[in-house]
């Protein structure tokens, strides 16, 4: 483990002081752990840590109660791990985009961001913010590729595969299937991947399904090939409860039998680190 607290600023804060003005240094990670193997800390619910080539990558960083009135954690998320080397964010749904999440996050962080949040991601003190829009891909964010993918749910979103020369990994926020996710992974050249974090919930709202079901997770698996030996897929956004009944008028999000899921597809719990297939012991 090594430890990254760090104060920036320090020169120019006595400079500042010198001459009477207030500004305060900004504080980054006051948290030493960095986790020294690959895998994924399960923070809870869409909140993943993801270590890829010792890569600290976090995705959708969700930790307030309620998210937009509706939405509270059913299982009480981790501990936020905010020492991150890249930010992937889909969309603007509090229970992928917590502003209070996202203020403890080191703002050294690469955050790749859809276009129509780039202000809002800035404004919270992000320097290196890398607006995208579906189809992008990027070479070098923090020495990752990232793919972007065009999503389906009820307001725009986008979901990544990002990956470096050896491994590459799906996040799929939570999106229904589309057209150039299936292409994604199934494309002849650069298709598929080795590890998938897929949504399957079949969250709907006012009737109209918003999020995949648990039959299209394991198709969409299946295409991406991590349905194999030495792959493997992790479900994802299932740890949320609606926070009063009324709401069920508008919204249903239906709990995941995972007792339907084979023996590769795992869901682990909050403050559970998950090695990969390929990772040794
Ligand atoms: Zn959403
Ligand atoms: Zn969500």
């Amino acid at each position: 483990m090594r430890r990254r607290d760090v104060v920036l600023g320090l020169p120019a804060l006595g400079l500042a002081a010198s001459v009477g003005c207030a500004h305060e240094a900004v504080k980054y990670s006051t948290r030493p752990e960095r986790f020294d193997r690959d895998g994924i800390f399960h923070v809870g619910n869409s909140t993943h840590l993801i270590v890829l080539g010792g890569v600290h990558v976090l995705t959708d960083p969700w930790l307030k109660d309620p998210a937009d009135k509706i939405l509270q954690h059913r299982i009480p998320p981790a501990a936020l791990p905010i020492d991150v080397d890249v930010l992937l964010l889909t969309h603007e749904h509090e229970d992928h985009f917590d502003v209070e999440a996202l203020a403890l996050v080191d703002k050294r962080a690469v955050v790749v961001v859809p276009t129509w949040l780039e202000a809002r991601t800035r404004a919270l003190g992000f320097q290196d913010v890398r607006a995208v829009k579906a189809g992008d891909r990027l070479n070098d964010v923090g020495g990752l590729s990232v793919d972007v993918v065009r999503a389906r749910h009820d307001v725009d979103e986008v979901v990544y595969r990002f990956g470096d020369d050896h491994r590459r990994i799906f996040f799929g926020g939570d999106t229904l299937p589309t057209p150039e996710i299936t292409a994604l992974a199934t494309a002849v050249d650069q298709g598929g991947c080795d590890f998938a974090i897929l949504p399957a919930d079949a969250g709907a709202l006012m009737g109209t399904r918003r999020v995949m079901n648990v039959d299209e997770a394991l198709a969409m698996a299946t295409a991406f090939g991590v349905d194999q030996e030495g792959k493997g897929c992790m479900l994802t956004h299932h740890e949320f409860e609606l926070t009063s009944a009324v709401w069920s008028l508008i919204v249903d999000v239906k709990p995941v039998d995972v007792s339907r899921l084979p023996s590769w597809f795992t869901a682990p719990a909050p403050g559970q680190f998950l090695s990969f297939p390929w990772s040794s012991p």
